[in-house]
């Protein structure tokens, strides 16, 4: 059965069917015209009446604690690398982990890919480009670079070495695109909340969902939530951190802007820095030191970020000159930067990074956001767990003591670490081994194989 949809199906699914159709000369203006007030032509449908979930076992009161019953979990997929998280760690490994030769399956709790690049609105790929200048996040990161490039998604300038930033619509595009091309299956809307557990090893991952409580299972799972969320409910052991949690905006209309209006000592003295989209900057707030897995502070975070960027913009626009100024939006993704870190076979460390050290099982080389530093290896050891099996970390969560945290987080090192777990899973899966088991020669020479950049 051809079940792909045609543009004539979408545009009728759309409620835009009489549009200009076949023409080739869609008109945007029209079919947003058609979507102001929803006055007619549409309808809901009956899907299923009086349904019981099955498997329903309800958590009941007892003596003041409530009790959570065995109950049986519906298996929603199988697979053989499960990605759970689609951030730019998540995304990257499925993408390697597929073009590697494996199955892979990605859930992510969002509607949207990117995690923090695009859903927190990080628009700066810090550690793209290092001194020299000389590019180390090369492979599949680069060529999302690429790409972004072509479709006027970013901007990029790589005669002057600096870093590139991107457009975080472009993005959520680009990545969609992306695991279209390498036919992925995705479940959106989904959140990871534990491991299945079989002989100490991973055997796949619980999920929740407005579908219920399933499951996946999967030969090898790869852990890209930034929060560590799966390899913690497996009993990886790992260091709980807090960091500052802050919350980035889009302030527009900076081209419009007359500074000569201002009095001098009124001037606001950081407005954020350029992005792709004119007269649109990106504010970066740094914001308290606390702990990203308490969620009374998460909510006050929120809370506390919104209302101080608001009245911040109030304020700025009461200045003479900036009165056109205003928020575009604040980023859906509270700015959490490091919570969880894996304790893993082997750690990233500063002296690692002084000393120019170079690992035998080297997966990739991490840039720095600033002139001082160079690259620096990363060890396979640092995305694998001490003692649990079958399951790999990637992104903000692997194994690296605190003085790298700051640089371990950078965008294009979670590429290269997503990078190398998706190709390190799809290389334990075809040897039916477990990652700590896996043939570091041949994983490094299927990243090579994928442009990947080890030193
Ligand atoms: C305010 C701020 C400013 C920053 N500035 C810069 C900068 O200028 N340049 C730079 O390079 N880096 C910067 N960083 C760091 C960088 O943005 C992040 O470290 C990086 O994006 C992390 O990528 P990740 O894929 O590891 O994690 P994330 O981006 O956090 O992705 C994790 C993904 O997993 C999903 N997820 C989480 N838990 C679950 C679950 N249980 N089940 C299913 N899905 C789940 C999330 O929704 C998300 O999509 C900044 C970070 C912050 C917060």
């Amino acid at each position: 059965m051809n079940d792909r949809i045609t543009r004539r199906d979408y545009l009728r699914m759309l409620g835009i069917s009489g549009l200009a159709i076949g023409t080739g000369s869609f008109d945007p203006s029209r079919a947003l015209a058609r979507g102001v007030g929803e006055s007619g032509g549409f309808q809901s449908s009956v899907i299923a009446r009086d349904k019981v979930q099955p498997n329903r076992a309800n958590p009941v009161l007892i003596d003041g604690e409530v009790i959570q019953p065995q109950r049986k979990l519906q298996v929603f997929a199988e697979t053989d690398v499960l990605v759970v998280g689609g951030g730019s760690a998540g995304i990257v490994a499925a993408i390697a982990a597929k073009r590697a030769g494996a199955k892979v399956t990605v859930v992510e709790r969002y509607g949207h890919f990117g995690g923090l690049w695009t859903g927190g609105l990080v628009l700066v790929i810090l550690g793209h480009i290092v001194k020299g200048p000389k590019q180390v996040c090369q492979g599949i990161g680069e060529e999302i670079m690429r790409r972004l490039d072509k479709m006027d998604g970013a901007i990029i300038n790589r005669r002057t070495g600096s870093n590139p930033t991107v457009d975080a619509e472009a993005v959520k595009y680009l990545m969609v695109e992306m695991i279209e091309q390498e036919n992925i299956d995705v479940f959106l809307h989904c959140w990871g909340v534990d491991a299945i557990m079989q002989d100490g090893a991973v055997k796949g991952a619980v999920f929740e969902s407005k579908s219920g409580r399933q499951a996946i299972l999967a030969k090898v799972v790869i852990d890209a939530t930034g929060d560590g969320d799966i390899f913690a409910a497996a009993g990886a052991e790992f260091e709980h951190r807090s960091h500052n949690i802050g919350l980035v905006s889009r302030v527009g209309n900076l081209d419009k802007i007359d500074k000569s209006k201002a009095p001098p000592d009124a001037k606001p003295k950081h407005l954020g820095s350029a992005t792709p989209v004119k007269g649109v900057n990106w504010v970066n707030l740094r914001g308290p030191m606390v702990d990203g897995l308490d969620v009374a502070t998460l909510t006050r975070m929120e809370m506390n970020h919104r209302k101080f960027i608001w009245n911040n913009i109030r304020k700025t626009r009461s200045i003479p000159g900036y009165e056109r100024l205003y928020l575009v939006e604040t980023a859906p993704q509270l700015g959490v930067r490091i919570t969880r870190v894996l304790d893993g076979l082997n750690t990233v460390r500063l002296d690692h990074l002084k000393n120019a050290t170079k690992f035998p099982d080297v997966i990739g080389v991490g840039g720095a956001s600033n002139a001082e530093h160079g690259e620096w290896q990363i060890p396979y050891g640092a995305l694998v767990p001490e003692k649990i099996d079958n399951v790999l970390a990637a992104g903000r969560c692997i194994s690296a003591e605190l003085r790298m945290a700051d640089l371990v987080r950078l965008i294009p090192n979670c590429f290269v670490t997503g990078h190398a777990a998706g190709v390190a899973a799809a290389v334990a899966v075809r040897d039916r081994c477990s990652p700590r088991d896996a043939d570091v020669s041949k994983i490094q020479k299927i990243l090579r194989q994928q442009e990947a950049y080890l030193g």
